[in-house]
């Protein structure tokens, strides 16, 4: 008998048979072998809505919540500042690794977290009897060249006028002192007015810079024409609340003198600290989350990594904010193979996730991530965001210089755990070495390698990239949000496919002379 097609998606309701498998059943059914990102597929689901609708938002740690998912990691030839302005400006964050002194570290910290302002709090001032010359060495060790002019150079003190580059631009005698140059005649607002009065005292005013002063003309504060430019040509970035300051993040490990570290990256500004183990579940970790959440209440802790939910546990008991995992499933890591522990990072994501979310601890799926595909697995399994470090290598906001080898435009991408790391610094505390291994140790056994990467250009164009492709990859789904995800997949909703070796080579190019692979333009 053929049935009604008027019926069809009726009939399908009380069909006995379903497509795919729901997400326990896929990880139960992998039982024989744990899950990677490559064994399985996402099913396709109804598309009622464009795929610029997708919302991105996700959870990093319990307080903070980013319009991107996307985190760069604390590597050396990954993130230091530059990196980390950027992923910040375009909604994830950087976290900067540890592989310097604590000192570099911090003056990276301070570089993000200055970087764009809403009140400028502690502007640098001078002194109106300071030199030209003075003047022009200030800017190239700051980067900025506006300076309001105080009675004593000091912030707090009488406003005098300001400098600014086109002040110093033209002039010859290098002795020339500030009070002689400066615009006194200044366009300043009271204390207690609002950011968006203040701004529109700028546009108004068409000046670059607002001095705020008190009811006695004493500099307060100042605005930026500049960060409201940053502001509207980045309007996802990733920011504190009320200083509009960049989110920043940075790595420290869990020797006695990574307290101290940490206490300078807080002062630089820091707003979450990642817990760099390669197996979070030490008491040397547990001991440092507890010191931290006594000392540095405020501050956000990613604790790991783990791949268990006995590792999991154990971190989020002693309050971590979030977790991050993954162990051995990096591009440049060879744990697995060396030490013979780790997880298929499919199956340790979906387990750990599963459990840390009944207590509200959001979960970074860290290392593995190859392309769009492996991120929208990764969220499908769980994961509140993805961390990256072999995919964002090579971009030109990552340390290091490019070379050329082959006819082809590289850069150094190397594992924190390979011998060229943990050998590279003449600090006393070697990140790289603390992490993987123990500073009494006299022979360095490696758990990563050393390598490189293709030019991939800038990450103002590859983070766009990431993310247009992942609202597509949700779209495909029939989801419209990362939430909407988690909770199709949790209902039982969003189905999953087993993928054979055969299948793999199947969704692979395949019967070609020859291709090539450009991903975006
Ligand atoms: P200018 O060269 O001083 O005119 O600087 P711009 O306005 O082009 O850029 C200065 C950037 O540095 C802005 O994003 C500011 O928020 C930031 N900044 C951070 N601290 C300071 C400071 O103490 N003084 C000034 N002028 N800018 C600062
Ligand atoms: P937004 O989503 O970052 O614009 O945040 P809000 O809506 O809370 O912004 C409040 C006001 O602050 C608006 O007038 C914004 O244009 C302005 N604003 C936001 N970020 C910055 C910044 O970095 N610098 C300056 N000067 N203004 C900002
Ligand atoms: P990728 O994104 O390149 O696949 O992996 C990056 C992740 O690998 C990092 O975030 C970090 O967790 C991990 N990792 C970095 N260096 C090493 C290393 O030398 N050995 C191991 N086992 N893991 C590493």
């Amino acid at each position: 008998m053929v049935l009604d097609y008027k019926n069809a998606t009726a009939h399908l309701a009380s069909y006995s048979k379903k497509d795919g498998l729901d997400v326990q059943t896929l990880i139960d059914s992998a039982n024989f072998g744990g899950l990677t990102y490559n064994d399985f597929l996402v099913l396709p689901g109804l598309i009622n809505f464009p795929a610029s609708e997708v919302k991105l938002e996700s959870k990093l740690t319990k307080k903070i919540t980013m319009k991107s998912p996307f985190l760069s990691s604390p590597m050396d030839t990954v993130t230091e500042e530059n990196m980390a302005i950027h992923m910040a400006l375009l909604g994830g964050i950087g976290i900067i690794h540890h592989n310097c002194s604590a000192d570099e570290q911090a003056e990276m910290v301070r570089k993000v977290k200055k970087f764009e302002n809403g009140f400028i709090n502690d502007p640098i001032v001078i002194s109106p009897k300071i030199t030209v010359r003075d003047i022009r060495r200030l800017k190239e060790t700051i980067g900025f060249s506006s300076f309001p002019v105080t009675e004593n150079g000091k912030p707090g003190a009488k406003l005098l006028g300001i400098i600014t580059s086109r002040d110093v631009q033209f002039l010859d005698d290098d002795t020339i002192k500030a009070e002689e140059i400066m615009t006194k005649e200044l366009v300043t607002a009271q204390k207690g007015i609002t950011l968006t009065e203040g701004n529109n005292i700028l546009r108004t005013s068409k000046k670059g810079k607002l001095p705020i002063v008190d009811a006695q003309g004493n500099l307060v504060s100042l605005i930026s024409l500049t960060d409201l430019q940053k502001n509207q040509d980045y309007p996802d970035a990733s920011k504190s609340f009320d200083s509009k300051q960049l989110l920043c993040g940075a790595a420290v490990g869990t020797i006695p003198a990574d307290r101290e570290r940490l206490d300078k990256l807080v002062e630089a500004g820091l707003d979450v600290v990642v817990l760099d183990s390669s197996n979070g579940s030490s008491v040397f970790q547990l001991d440092m989350l507890k010191w931290i959440k006594e000392k540095h209440p405020h501050l956000q802790v990613i604790a790991g990594n783990v791949v268990t939910r006995d590792q999991a546990a154990l971190l989020i008991e002693a309050g971590a904010d979030g977790l991050r995992i993954g162990m051995g499933s990096g591009s440049i890591c060879i744990t697995q193979e060396v030490m013979a522990c780790g997880r298929p990072q499919g199956t340790a994501v979906y387990n750990v996730c599963e459990f840390a979310h009944q207590f509200g601890v959001p979960c970074i799926a860290d290392g593995g991530i190859g392309n769009i595909g492996h991120i929208t697995k990764a969220l499908a399994l769980g994961a509140d965001c993805v961390m990256m470090g072999g995919l964002l290598a090579g971009t030109s906001e990552t340390p290091g210089d490019y070379f050329y080898r082959d006819g082809k435009r590289l850069k150094t991408y190397r594992g924190m755990g390979s011998i060229d790391a943990m050998q590279s610094t003449d600090t006393n505390a070697n990140a790289s070495t603390s992490r993987y291994f123990s500073e009494a140790d006299k022979v360095l056994v490696a758990q990563g390698v050393s390598g490189s990467v293709v030019d991939k250009g800038s990450i103002t164009k590859f983070i766009p990239y990431l993310f247009n492709g992942l609202q597509h990859s949700l779209q495909d789904i029939g989801v419209t949000s990362v939430t909407d995800l988690r909770e199709k997949v949790y209902g039982g909703d969003v189905r999953f496919e087993f993928r054979t070796a055969s299948a793999q080579l199947e969704g692979g190019v395949h019967g070609l002379h020859s291709y090539e692979k450009k991903l975006h333009n």
